[in-house]
């Protein structure tokens, strides 16, 4: 991959070389590849003898606590205080899988004040300026996990990137593409995953933590979703399933467990947009999966406030769950009318 980053790249360089204590941030709710880049970097900068530390916004989900570093995480929204003394102390802060400010939700107020120097590596299409000085932006890199890899490939880093750290970021892109099923037409990424195996990670056990490792409630509840929740809008060639509060109660919801249920709908022959709408405390998160050319990342952006890839976006509302599927009915049909879908 042509990263065409070149002073960027000498800047993370440099900064890592001159600097001591570190920051990494991965965005609000962390997927695996927020948080699989974010400890495959903790985990190779502490092998280079730094002092590092990933801060993410809230928690991550229990799918993911397998990763090597995981329970040194420090999760901004239940320690304030010693997150922001941690800031304070560091030299370099660095930003992983997010490229707008609002997407680290609690600790966005927190960095549009402060002045530590910070780069941004990340994969999202449109990033925006204030997030950091410094950007890495690549969006055919198939996750940030890949970009990382190269970046640190880039910089001279690569003897320092340990098995454990390996393991991470091979979790981040094996995540964002689903099991290199979608984004991952490109050589380079098998030319990385080759890197990775080369560096010992056991593949099987990867997937077998991530996706075989699911509670029984969860399994129940993806197969209420799929049965009894599922509609379909023929007319769109789309389907949704809408979760309410009461609903993810009976099931023992836990953070994590409704991901990769929005994949699910695309496999229905002719259905080209899927969504999925959870209810949480006081905003219904929006997940959106689109294939055939429809821009879910556009549609987000219109009418959910948010945002993401081509093909794979979320977004939010602030209206009642019923609403909000009232408002995803009216505002697909007016944009499929409006651009021929
Ligand atoms: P998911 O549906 O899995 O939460 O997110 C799909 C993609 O969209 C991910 O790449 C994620 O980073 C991005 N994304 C999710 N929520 C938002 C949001 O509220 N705003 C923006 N800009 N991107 C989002
Ligand atoms: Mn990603």
């Amino acid at each position: 991959m042509d990263i065409k980053h070149q002073s960027q790249i000498d800047f993370f360089k440099s900064y890592v070389n001159n600097t001591q204590k570190l920051v990494i941030v991965p965005h609000n709710n962390p997927d695996g590849d927020a948080l699989g880049s974010s400890l495959g970097l903790c985990n190779t900068l502490k092998n280079m003898g730094k002092e590092a530390v990933v801060i993410s916004p809230n928690e991550f989900p229990d799918f993911l606590n397998w990763m090597h570093g995981v329970n040194d995480v420090l999760i901004y929204d239940k320690n304030v205080k010693k997150a922001q003394q941690l800031i304070s102390e560091a030299g370099l802060v660095i930003f992983l899988d997010f490229n707008a400010l609002s997407r680290i939700k609690c600790m966005e107020a927190f960095f549009k004040e402060d002045t530590t120097p910070r780069i941004m590596i990340d994969h999202h299409p449109y990033p925006e300026n204030e997030t950091a000085a410094v950007q890495i932006s690549v969006p055919e890199a198939s996750s940030t996990c890949e970009l990382l890899f190269q970046v640190l490939i880039e910089s001279g880093f690569e003897t320092s990137i340990t098995k454990e750290a390996a393991e991470c970021i091979y979790a981040g892109i094996m995540t964002d593409t689903g099991s290199l099923n979608y984004n991952s037409s490109r050589p380079d990424t098998y030319l990385i995953v080759a890197k990775l195996l080369g560096m010992g990670i056991d593949k099987e056990h990867i997937h077998h933590m991530i996706f075989h490792n699911n509670s029984f409630d969860r399994m129940r509840l993806l197969g209420y979703a799929l049965g009894t929740k599922m509609e379909r809008l023929p007319k769109q060639k789309a389907a949704f399933i809408a979760l309410g509060q009461d609903e993810l109660k009976r099931f023992n919801f836990k953070p994590g467990d409704t991901e990769g249920f929005v994949n699910q709908a695309l496999w229905i022959e002719g259905v080209q947009v899927s969504a999925m709408f959870t209810e949480k405390n006081n905003l219904v998160k929006a997940s959106f999966r689109s294939r055939n050319g429809f821009p879910a990342n556009r549609f987000s952006e219109t009418y959910f406030n948010g945002g993401g890839h081509f093909n794979a976006a979320g977004g939010e509302s602030k209206l009642s769950l019923s609403d909000t599927i009232e408002r995803f009915k009216t505002t697909l049909k007016e944009f499929c009318d409006e651009h021929g879908f």
